[in-house]
């Protein structure tokens, strides 16, 4: 393995990869020409330079298509996640006006499907927020209660950023796939780290990220099922009709290209990363057990990501332990609402309590964290909570 790019020898442990995650250095070799040599317009293949763009991009279109059992032609090109899940929900919700103006999501999502979901909102659709039990799943009865017969769309995330909590995906999309409602999923998280089929899912639209499993940051794609009739997709971007008229604008060719190469190396590591993210983890679990038996972790015990832990130490506050933690980068239980005071909406939707959920932190394990840096990581945390005063 090539050895990652470090800022200085004690820079430090980096446990925030669920934030994002270091670009892996095979994936920056794969960009390289893209950001040289390769400058071609790839909506301009009539000359080489364009040519080899345009090829460029087809390439990673199967490579992503690949990792998630799709074909080639189900792939659109984003600028990120958000934009994925943002053309998505506007997308399809605005692109079937006529058939109804119901929208289902999850009292968990992330950001960037809340925020469409509050547009819609304000453009006179209706949103139905299903909840969550203490672990974060939503109930596939819960689901099939909030369906009427003008809901056109229904999203919930593969696995949640925050406490790594898996939904029953598969359960879920055919509840709604039996009522001819299309089902789309959020599964930035769950990619590289569980098998993604969007077939045995029975899923009609899927988001991911690059940024998210070892790639650059800025590149996101959109899967939509090919089938017929056809799913209605309002674009967000009007202008040169590239990425098959739904994503106007110069592909970002380096981002895209590698979004490829991550999601090459996710499926070469799928039979064996997670299990080597478990061990770390579950080692790192056990050494805050046996430490502070009050520890209190969230989420669901085994329907869960393998890399991520989230967990408060009673008595102690979420923000002053991640700046007590010199050596140590970790995230706050939500780090999408760093520096506003409201407590995590996810912990809040599972009836975690305030002030627990204002003492959560997130550990976010990653494919170049070592056994050693777990080993130093843990005591630095312990260390700390116990310099705060904690249990
Ligand atoms: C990071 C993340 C996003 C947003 O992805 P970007 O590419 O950064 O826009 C969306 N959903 C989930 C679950 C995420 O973790």
């Amino acid at each position: 393995m090539p050895d990652l790019p470090r800022l200085e020898p004690h820079a430090p442990i980096y446990l925030d990869n669920n934030s994002t995650t270091p670009i892996d250095p095979a994936v920056l070799e794969a960009m390289t020409p893209s950001l040289t040599t390769l400058y071609g317009n790839p909506s301009n293949p009539s000359h080489r330079y364009g040519a080899e763009a345009a090829d460029a991009i087809e390439r990673a279109r199967a490579q992503i298509a690949q990792l998630i059992g799709a074909r080639p032609d189900e792939i659109i090109f984003t600028g990120s996640a958000t934009e994925s899940n943002n053309l998505a929900i506007l997308g399809v919700a605005r692109g079937n006006r006529a058939r109804g103006d119901h929208v289902v999501t999850a009292a968990t999502e992330h950001r960037s499907v809340l925020g469409p979901c509050g547009q819609l909102e304000r453009e006179g659709f209706h949103v139905s927020y299903v909840p969550v039990d203490r672990q974060g799943r939503v109930d596939p009865t819960d689901l099939g209660r909030a369906l009427t017969d003008r809901t056109v769309l229904v999203s919930v995330m593969a696995a949640n950023n925050e406490v790594g909590t898996l939904q029953p995906i598969a359960d879920l999309a055919q509840i709604c796939t039996d009522r001819g409602i299309l089902f789309h999923t959020d599964a930035v998280q769950a990619l590289g780290k569980l098998p993604i089929d969007v077939t045995g899912w029975e899923v009609d639209l899927l988001s991911v990220s690059a940024h998210k499993i070892y790639g650059p940051k800025g590149a996101g794609a959109l899967f939509v099922r090919r089938r017929s009739p056809r799913i209605c997709l309002e674009p967000l971007l009007f202008g040169g009709g590239q990425e098959m008229g739904f994503r106007s604008g110069t592909v970002a060719v380096h981002n895209v290209v590698g979004l490829g190469a991550a999601c090459v190396l996710a499926d070469q590591r799928l039979a064996s990363e997670p299990a080597k993210l478990l061990i770390l983890r579950d080692k790192l679990k056990a050494r805050f057990e046996s430490a502070f038996p009050t520890i209190q972790f969230h989420g669901h015990p085994t329907e869960t990501l393998p890399n991520l832990l989230n967990l408060s130490f009673p008595g102690i506050d979420g923000d002053e332990l991640i700046y007590a933690l010199g050596d140590v980068a970790i995230g706050r239980g939500s780090s999408c609402s760093s520096g506003s005071v409201d407590p995590s909406h996810v912990l809040t939707a599972m009836g975690i309590g305030r002030e627990m959920a204002l003492g959560s932190i997130r550990l976010g394990i990653g494919r170049f964290t070592t056994s050693d840096e777990i080993d130093k990581a843990a005591e630095s945390i312990l260390e700390a909570v116990t310099r705060l005063g904690g249990t």
